[in-house]
């Protein structure tokens, strides 16, 4: 462990005023991520604001019935909330998918957005890693990469995103606030996290003095569900995760949200397959011809090809299950 400092922030403007003054500085929430990258010597933070302090912990419907999830939210507290679990239970159930009791209820909303890949390679000091280190090369080229992503890949970098809750805000057109000491703005979920291309190393919008403050819901009218497939039961990332609404008139399909998980080196909104989907007939057929239509673009390894087949799967069955509990 290398020594940083330590700043405990009373309130927002503190938090925002020590990280702009400190190049290098990390804010810590949950700490279930960093705490964990630092003992690694992978996060190498000259100070450590501590921001458990600030008042960012509420859920709260907007009056334009927009749900406000505050940043500092424990996604214990989230995935227990009763407007999240009828409004939104792609969400509860992404968040209940997603980690073990324990690490619920320390991490935050926000740290989720930031969490950052898992990755062998990353944690591996001894392997190359452009994301560790810019213009080392990448282990997992020519390595193994069963867990690697087949969506969003570049020659620098195949390491696929690890959040759970964010595939279901994707689905959710959820909108990022963040604020920095130059003000406030608000980052569209499908913005905030970037492909890698050739500077994997930048993994969201955020700049590194911004702090998330909370995350916004928009009303949804369609239901929704999370299905994850992994290696066992809990305490695993996805090797494919599916979330999605849909609402079916008639025998049409009215609506559909659709983002993946697992598969992707970002929360991957699939809207190849929602144009194909959008207008549709509600059935297994169209279900699997939309995952197609965003399956064509998978780059896949001998290792990885098998998640172009359970990513079609996963999502047939979801859309199946929704339009059923529609009809
Ligand atoms: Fe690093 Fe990405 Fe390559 Fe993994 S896939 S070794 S995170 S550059």
């Amino acid at each position: 462990m290398r020594s940083f400092s330590y700043v405990s922030a009373p309130d927002v403007p503190a938090a925002l005023a020590a990280v702009a003054g400190s190049p290098g500085a990390k804010f810590l929430g949950g700490g279930t991520n960093l705490v964990d990258l630092m003992r690694q010597d992978i996060e190498r933070p000259t100070t450590v604001v501590d921001i458990t302090r600030l008042p960012l912990t509420g859920v709260e419907e907007l009056p334009d019935h927009t749900l406000r999830i505050g940043a500092l939210a424990r996604n214990s507290q989230v995935a227990a909330h009763p407007l999240l679990r009828t409004r939104y239970p792609v969400l509860a159930q992404a968040i209940l998918n997603g980690a073990s009791a324990q690490l619920r209820n320390m991490a935050t909303i926000g740290g989720n957005l930031v969490q950052r890949t898992r990755c062998l390679y990353f944690y591996d000091r001894a392997a190359a890693c452009n994301k560790r280190e810019p213009g080392a090369g990448c282990a997992a080229v020519g390595g193994f990469t069963r867990n690697h992503a087949i969506l969003g890949v570049s020659e620098h970098c195949l390491a696929a995103h690890p959040s759970d809750l964010c595939v279901a805000l994707a689905a959710l057109d959820a909108t990022i606030e963040v604020e920095s000491t130059r003000g406030v703005r608000r980052i569209p979920v499908e913005e905030f996290h970037r492909l890698p291309g050739g500077t994997p190393q930048v993994e969201t919008a955020l700049a590194p003095d911004e702090l998330i403050t909370a995350v916004e819901l928009p009303p949804l009218a369609a239901a929704s569900r999370y299905r994850k497939v992994r290696d066992r039961a809990s305490y695993a990332f996805a090797l494919v995760s599916v979330a999605a609404a849909l609402r079916v008139d008639g025998d049409r399909i009215g609506e559909v949200r659709l983002a993946l998980g697992g598969v992707a080196t970002k929360p991957w909104r699939a809207r190849e397959a929602e144009r194909v989907l959008l207008g549709a007939p509600a059935t297994a057929e169209s279900f699997a011809r939309a995952a197609d239509a965003e399956l064509a673009a998978a780059a896949t390894t001998p290792e990885n090809a098998f998640k172009v087949g359970l990513a079609r799967r996963t999502i047939v069955a979801t859309l199946s299950r929704l339009a059923e509990e529609s009809a």
